[in-house]
């Protein structure tokens, strides 16, 4: 749209005026059904709320704007509700190939629910490319599914590496992007064919809307088939909510800029920390995948960090019990900084470190966030 930025239309959510006001925030369309013309038509293509709402749809073009998404994009009632029709959109018999480290709940949904609806799951450590490539069934193998960065190591996986790999065996690819944010990657532009946010968490930012959203990389018969799975299983976002995310949305590019300057700044202070016995962040050059992300993130590399504290699992869990400023919570990607003990919330089979504390940087400042940690790590050390 006339050359401007996506930090620009995503600032004033693409400019709409409202037709009949010249309201410069548009009205929030609550009603769930839409008259019918006298001819029994429906010129106006709004027939049911369920399928249809224009705050949704709004909301909708902002993130095909974020995303440079063809297809456009389509806003479902959570993160889980987006990424799981990914899959519900496949036949049974269909095989997958997804990251071994990834979000738990869809984890635990693929190897349970997604493997009694009949699709064939393959857990394979994505950030290798040569296992993803053995891992691939040539015409079986349907869609590769990726997080990158991933909960809660923070992985990289080369997004247009895989993007080749799934293309070559037959397969689509999927990114969970939650974690990078439209800011930081753009996967559609890498090659992936959809991409995923739980929009929960940063695109809203502050932690008071559950939704979640897949992008298109083109409007094909599977694209079809996520629409059609979602107005059929009805998985709508409301829209209220999406109200509140189109408002998080105008200052996502702002928010997320200063929360990844900070998360930069806490890994590199905290990996010197004589408590710490291991920060993981793909900005630190020590890193496994810094490489590759500094190749296909840009502005940076996210708000999500993790620390793995000396003394084990117990000193985690008590530095986590001592903070004041951070937020003893799970969720991610809001103004407010939160703490958690991944592996227990993660439970029995993770391969979440015991004495791993996840971290959401917030924008807070950064010496008070540095402050509270040293404080806390200090005291579970007393
Ligand atoms: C939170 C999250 C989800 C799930 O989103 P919900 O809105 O909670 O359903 C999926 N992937 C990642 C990486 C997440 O952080």
């Amino acid at each position: 749209m006339d050359g401007w930025t996506r930090q620009t239309l995503a600032a004033q959510a693409m400019g709409r005026i409202d037709a009949q006001t010249r309201a410069v925030v548009p009205p929030i369309h609550l009603s769930t059904t839409y008259l019918r013309d006298p001819d029994n038509g429906y010129a106006s293509g709004f027939v049911y709320g369920r399928p249809d709402n224009a705050t949704v749809r709004d909301t909708e073009a902002v993130i095909a704007m974020l995303e440079e998404a063809p297809a456009g994009a389509l806003l479902f009632s959570s993160g889980m509700a987006a990424a799981t029709a990914c899959f519900m959109a496949l036949a049974p018999g269909d095989h997958v190939v997804a990251s071994a480290v990834m979000y738990w709940s869809l984890r635990n949904w693929l190897r349970t629910e997604a493997t009694r609806w009949g699709l064939r799951v393959d857990f394979v450590a994505t950030d290798d490319l040569d296992a993803l490539k053995a891992a691939m069934r040539p015409g079986e193998t349907k869609l590769v599914w990726i997080e990158t960065p991933s909960n809660p190591l923070w992985t990289i996986t080369d997004i247009a590496a895989a993007a080749d790999i799934a293309h070559a065996a037959g397969a689509r690819l999927a990114v969970d992007s939650t974690c990078a944010s439209p800011y930081h990657t753009r996967p559609l532009a890498l090659g992936a064919d959809i991409v995923m946010h739980a929009a929960t968490k940063v695109l809203n930012g502050h932690s008071d809307v559950i939704a979640g959203v897949l992008a298109g990389a083109r409007p094909d018969e599977y694209w079809d088939r996520l629409e059609t799975i979602r107005r059929g299983g009805g998985a709508i976002l409301g829209p209220l909510e999406a109200y509140l995310l189109q408002r998080g949305l105008k200052t996502v590019f702002v928010r997320a800029a200063a929360q990844a300057r900070a998360a930069q700044a806490l890994a590199e202070r905290l990996a010197a920390h004589p408590l710490v016995a291991q920060v993981l962040y793909p900005g630190l050059p020590g890193h496994p995948g810094h490489a590759v992300a500094a190749r296909q993130m840009e502005n940076g590399f996210g708000f999500m960090l993790s620390v793995r504290v000396r003394g084990g699992e117990a000193a985690a869990v008590a530095t986590a019990a001592s903070v004041r400023l951070w937020k003893r919570a799970t969720s991610l990607g809001g103004v407010e900084s939160l703490i958690e003990h991944r592996a227990s919330i993660e439970g029995p089979g993770t391969p979440c470190p015991a004495d791993l504390l996840r971290l959401s940087t917030g924008l807070e400042a950064v010496d008070d966030l540095h402050a509270d940690l040293d404080c806390a790590l200090a005291a579970a050390h007393a």
